[in-house]
């Protein structure tokens, strides 16, 4: 089966639902059971998941480890990445929390690109931190120059391309070769690609993560996290820390998650198209300097792009042609009438935001001074959008 038809089958049995094309929302916390005989094997099936041996067979037991409608998330979640297994969580932060959560322990060693999403940043400098796991950031063009960093203890690579604000795109494959020969755990953020355009058990990697919140549901109004990955022993780790903290995202969360999924393929082309279009525009104004997008040769990690990726989507960065102060940078982002001021991404509409990356580095430097906007591009007219930056434009012009 080709991807997109996969989107369009994988998690839905209709005929189990009285013939419903979507698997409807089943809201339970208790679930009953016909006999103290069944009762009992399912709480024997629970003690089961504490060993590694737990295969993703539905298990209804209890509302927390899910309900007809999380399990056919997941599964769609998991064959979208041709993988065995797929665990979804409230958030795309709970779900790199509790996956870095679940495999470290007390004087391990993190490597993490230096491009990372703020709050991954966040959670190492301060819980891992309190919890005696030590990171060490590096440069995200580093490809195998990986191995001169890494320690005795270091138990995990955690990549994430693009990197977010500044869309480095790393070498993936030279990285996990390395991992592989150290036998190190790789993880990676993939929510800007999605599985569409890259696939990360393809270039080696051992644990794919996704803020389900942005592409995946791509409606502005669900959080959610999804972590895959194939090989049994780190899902066993896995699933048992979810299971200890009862990290379960709501039935109508994922109802809207599945349906948003069910049209990830034609948004996301639209999103590419769109994002191209106005980017190609945006190189041509003479405000801008420069197109921090995988697909423009600007971008760091361009050829690596070009060689992994199946594609690119509609979020990306633009330098201006000098340092903007406070008031201009309003008068730019105020006057927007498409672009919304916010954080996230991955919903429909088109989103503007003025960035610091200085802010978030550690082991390389921005030295960029002048001003720096992340564009998120929805699915809007182009020209519309154009139109509306224009203005922005001569809001700031001298
Ligand atoms: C938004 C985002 C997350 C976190 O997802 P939430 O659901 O908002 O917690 C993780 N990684 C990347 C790259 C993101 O952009």
């Amino acid at each position: 089966m080709k991807k997109d038809t996969k989107i369009i089958r994988s998690g839905r049995h209709p005929f189990a639902h009285s013939g419903m094309v979507n698997t409807p929302i089943y809201r339970s916390s208790t679930i009953l059971f016909p006999s103290q005989e069944a009762y009992h094997d399912a709480e024997n099936g629970r003690v089961y998941y504490e060993t590694d041996n737990f295969t993703s067979s539905p298990d209804y037991s209890y509302g927390t480890s899910g309900t007809p409608t999380s399990f056919a998330l997941r599964q769609a979640l998991a064959d979208l990445d041709g993988v065995k297994h797929a665990l979804i969580y409230p958030s795309g932060l709970a779900a790199i929390c509790l996956t870095l959560n679940a495999l470290l322990q007390s004087g391990d060693h993190i490597l993490i690109t230096d491009s990372i999403y703020g709050p991954t940043r966040r959670f190492c400098k301060q819980e891992l931190k309190r919890f005696g796991v030590e990171t060490t950031y590096y440069d995200p063009m580093i490809g195998q120059g990986i191995k001169d960093l890494i320690q005795p203890n270091t138990k995990i690579i955690f990549t994430e391309a693009p990197g977010s604000l500044t869309f480095e795109v790393q070498d993936i494959p030279a990285i996990t070769k390395v991992a592989k020969a150290h036998e190190i755990i790789t993880l990676m953020d993939n929510s800007w690609a999605t599985p569409l355009f890259f696939n990360p058990f393809e270039h080696g990697i051992d644990i794919a993560i996704q803020a389900g919140t942005k592409y995946i549901n791509g409606h502005s109004d669900v959080l959610m996290g999804v972590v895959t990955c194939n090989d049994e022993f780190l899902f066993g780790k896995l699933i048992s820390t979810y299971r200890h903290y009862g990290a379960c995202p709501s039935p109508d969360d994922c109802y809207l998650a599945a349906r948003g999924l069910r049209t990830l393929s034609v948004r996301l082309k639209q999103h590419e198209q769109n994002a191209l279009a106005l980017a190609k525009w945006l190189q041509s104004q003479k405000q801008v300097t420069k197109i921090l997008h995988p697909a423009f040769e600007d971008c760091a990690g361009h050829d690596i792009w070009k060689r992994d990726f199946k594609g690119s989507t509609g979020l990306f960065s633009i330098v201006l042609d000098r340092h903007y102060n406070e008031s201009e940078v309003s008068a730019f982002i105020n006057g927007l009438e498409y672009f919304g001021i916010g954080a996230s991404w991955g919903g429909y509409e088109s989103l503007l935001i003025h960035i610091t990356p200085s802010y978030v580095r550690s082991a390389t430097k921005w030295s960029e001074p002048n001003t720096v906007l992340r564009l998120y591009v929805g699915l809007e007219d182009v020209e519309d959008l154009k139109a509306d930056l224009e203005k922005a434009f001569k809001r700031i012009a001298k």
